[in-house]
């Protein structure tokens, strides 16, 4: 991994320097809103990018289009402890804000003594506060006092209270270009650009992603399943071996795996279109022998399964993974033969 990664500091991403520009403009005329809604798909650096904002804001030299990085409230960003910056989070991942972090919240806003200049407040995701906490938000983005600036971000707008977003400037942030994202991923693993590219495809595109998958040696898991899946319908192992070796793994992520590549081969089987199409082109010569051999209709219920089953594991609490893995594996090893 390169040493000069972005994780302790907070920089802008290549791709989103555009609206980087745009933001600075307006702070320079005096005319940056004082509630930004940052809106963007999941992994191009919305967090980093919003940092970076508070860093700039709350920054006492800064030098042109970025904070100094030197002075004092710099470093207090840097470390996560400065004293005007407020980080407003679930208490645990994929649990809601709830209407106690917005009082705390209320308190920092009208209440704490300012330490000169700005004050900056990050909300993420801003669409996991509950209706209580939004609502208790909105007087807040009416009147949030002076020199004050909230940035909620979200990846899911739809699941945001109007009267929230009406109330906020939005921020569309753009999806990574393809060719600038492959190069700044290969930069930061240090990888061939072949490599970047294919962490792209199973990341969606998502540059931070693909570098979590890389650390995780999530591309050597992939290969694990697709090699499993292979010697299943080639008769080299049995279901339940194969099920074994994968049961204490991501299943949900192997599930999602799994999905993608029914429907990609249900739609190859369907069309007879251009095997190009298959974006997944490390599985592609079993998911062509499986297009060839298999109707989409089966296909597709096979992905309606699959699909199902990963939502169990996403709401139930305690499936037996290794039963759930023997059950799909071995419909897997009926679907070509009828
Ligand atoms: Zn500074």
């Amino acid at each position: 991994m390169n040493d000069d990664l972005w994780l302790d500091r907070p920089l802008v991403l290549p791709w989103l320097k555009g609206r980087w520009t745009d933001l600075l403009e307006l702070k320079s005329q005096n005319r940056l809103p004082h509630a930004l809604l940052i809106n963007g798909p999941e992994g191009i650096g919305k967090a980093c990018f919003a940092l970076a904002l508070a860093n700039f804001m709350l920054c006492r030299d800064p030098q042109g289009t970025s904070a100094c990085g030197q002075c004092r409230s710099c470093e207090l960003t840097g470390s996560g402890g400065h004293p005007d910056l407020y980080q407003l989070c679930p208490d645990e991942p994929g649990k809601p804000i709830k209407i106690d972090q917005i009082r705390e919240l209320t308190k920092f806003i009208y209440s704490t003594a300012q330490q000169g200049g700005y004050r900056v407040v990050i909300i993420d995701p801003a669409d996991s506060m509950n209706i209580n906490a939004a609502n208790a938000l909105l007087k807040m983005l009416e009147e949030p006092g002076e020199n004050t600036l909230l940035m909620l971000l979200t990846h899911r707008l739809g699941q945001m209270l109007p009267t929230i977003k009406s109330r906020c400037q939005r921020v569309d942030l753009p999806p990574a270009e393809v060719e600038m994202a492959t190069k700044w991923v290969a930069t930061q693993l240090e990888v061939e650009s072949d490599e970047a590219a294919q962490l792209l495809v199973i990341a969606h595109n998502s540059p931070l992603q693909a570098l979590a998958y890389k650390q995780d040696d999530l591309l050597g898991l992939r290969a694990k399943v697709l090699k499993g899946l292979a010697d299943i319908l080639k008769n080299r192992s049995s279901s339940i071996e194969v099920a074994q070796q994968l049961f204490k793994e991501d299943l949900e992520l192997i599930l999602g795996w799994m999905y993608s590549w029914m429907v990609d081969i249900a739609r190859l089987s369907e069309n007879e279109a251009d095997p190009e199409i298959l974006r997944h082109s490390d599985a592609r010569n079993m998911l062509l022998a499986l297009a060839r051999k298999v109707s989409s209709r089966k296909l597709y219920e096979y992905a309606d399964l699959v699909q199902e089953e990963r939502k169990g594991l996403m709401f139930r609490r305690n499936p037996n993974k290794q039963l759930l893995m023997e059950k799909l594996l071995s419909e897997w090893y009926s679907l070509p033969r009828g």
